[in-house]
């Protein structure tokens, strides 16, 4: 039998994950099994049991359980340590180890697939959530010459800024203090656009050949994309980039084989 994989969330339909991976796996050639796995959201430790007794291999932990994950792992990785959520599990007989790909797929998406160098710019991160604490050590290990984190309840965004102050210069704000700044890269980790909203943003924030990045993705600009494109960002981003990557990252955790991503990218644009 191929070995199996899956992803567990509530809700699950809406998941593109299997899609993602049964393309990974048709170009690699690797023989496995992808399924959308929905569990009780009381259920989550039942539910992966129950799975790696049926003989699961690895699973893609989404909403709302990658903190039971974080705490389901026997063994973290220091990235998953840092931002505290696991979005991947590989299971290997009674050992579980935890991973957070989450931040590897952003990077990757804005070093690899946008061309753009993260070394010695300014980058604001906004918000203060999972998504928010999962890119802040791989962003900060491209070495940024300074990092803000604004985030609508401020206490939060110096929590994270304190946490995180050994791996660079980070600091953490409001957002009314953001007036006057200027950022290379403004990374949208807020929910703010999946009800249509936008964190109150000063203008005048990009600087020349800045790039706004929204992890959100949809159809169409998001507020914040369109609030920067109206504000002279010089690059737009949706997350679907750092969907995919984030994938290709557990994938290659799993088989220790990396899938080429940016096929996989245009599949998806092009099916929405
Ligand atoms: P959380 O619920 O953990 O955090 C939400 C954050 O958004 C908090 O900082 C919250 O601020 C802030 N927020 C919510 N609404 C507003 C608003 N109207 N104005 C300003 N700030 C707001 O969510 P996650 O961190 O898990 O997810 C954030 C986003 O990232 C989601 O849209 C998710 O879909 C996306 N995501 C995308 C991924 C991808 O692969 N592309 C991967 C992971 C996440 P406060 O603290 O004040 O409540």
């Amino acid at each position: 039998m191929n070995d199996q994989y899956a992803v567990i969330g509530n809700p699950i339909g809406h998941s593109k994950s299997p899609l993602i991976h049964a393309a990974f796996a048709k170009q690699t050639g690797q023989a496995l099994v992808y399924s959308a796995l929905l569990a009780p959201v009381d259920g989550f430790a039942q539910a992966v049991d129950a799975f790696r007794a049926a003989g699961g291999r690895g699973m893609n932990v989404t909403i709302p359980f990658k903190l039971d994950a974080y705490r389901y792992a026997s063994d973290l990785t220091e990235r998953a340590k840092h931002a505290q959520a696991v979005n991947t599990l590989k299971f290997e007989g009674a050992r579980v180890l935890g991973d957070n790909t989450d931040g590897a797929g952003l990077v990757r998406d804005i070093e690899h697939n946008l061309g753009f160098n993260l070394a010695g710019k300014t980058v604001l991160v906004m918000g203060a959530g999972g998504a928010a604490r999962g890119v802040l050590l791989p962003l900060l290990a491209c070495k940024p010459s300074a990092l803000t984190i604004a985030n609508r309840t401020p206490q939060k965004a110096l929590d994270l800024a304190q946490r995180f102050a050994a791996h660079g210069t980070v600091r953490a704000s409001d957002y009314a203090g953001l007036a006057g700044d200027r950022y290379d890269l403004i990374v949208n980790a807020t929910s703010s656009s999946l009800n249509e909203q936008l964190p109150p943003l000063p203008p005048r924030l990009f600087a020349p050949g800045a790039l706004a990045y929204d992890l959100m993705y949809g159809k169409g600009l998001t507020p914040f994309l369109a609030f920067a494109e109206a504000n002279h960002a010089q690059i737009l981003a949706d997350g679907l980039g750092m969907l995919v990557e984030q994938a290709a990252e557990s994938f290659y955790v799993w088989r220790g084989v990396r899938p080429e991503a940016q096929p996989v990218m245009a599949l998806l644009r092009n099916a929405a």
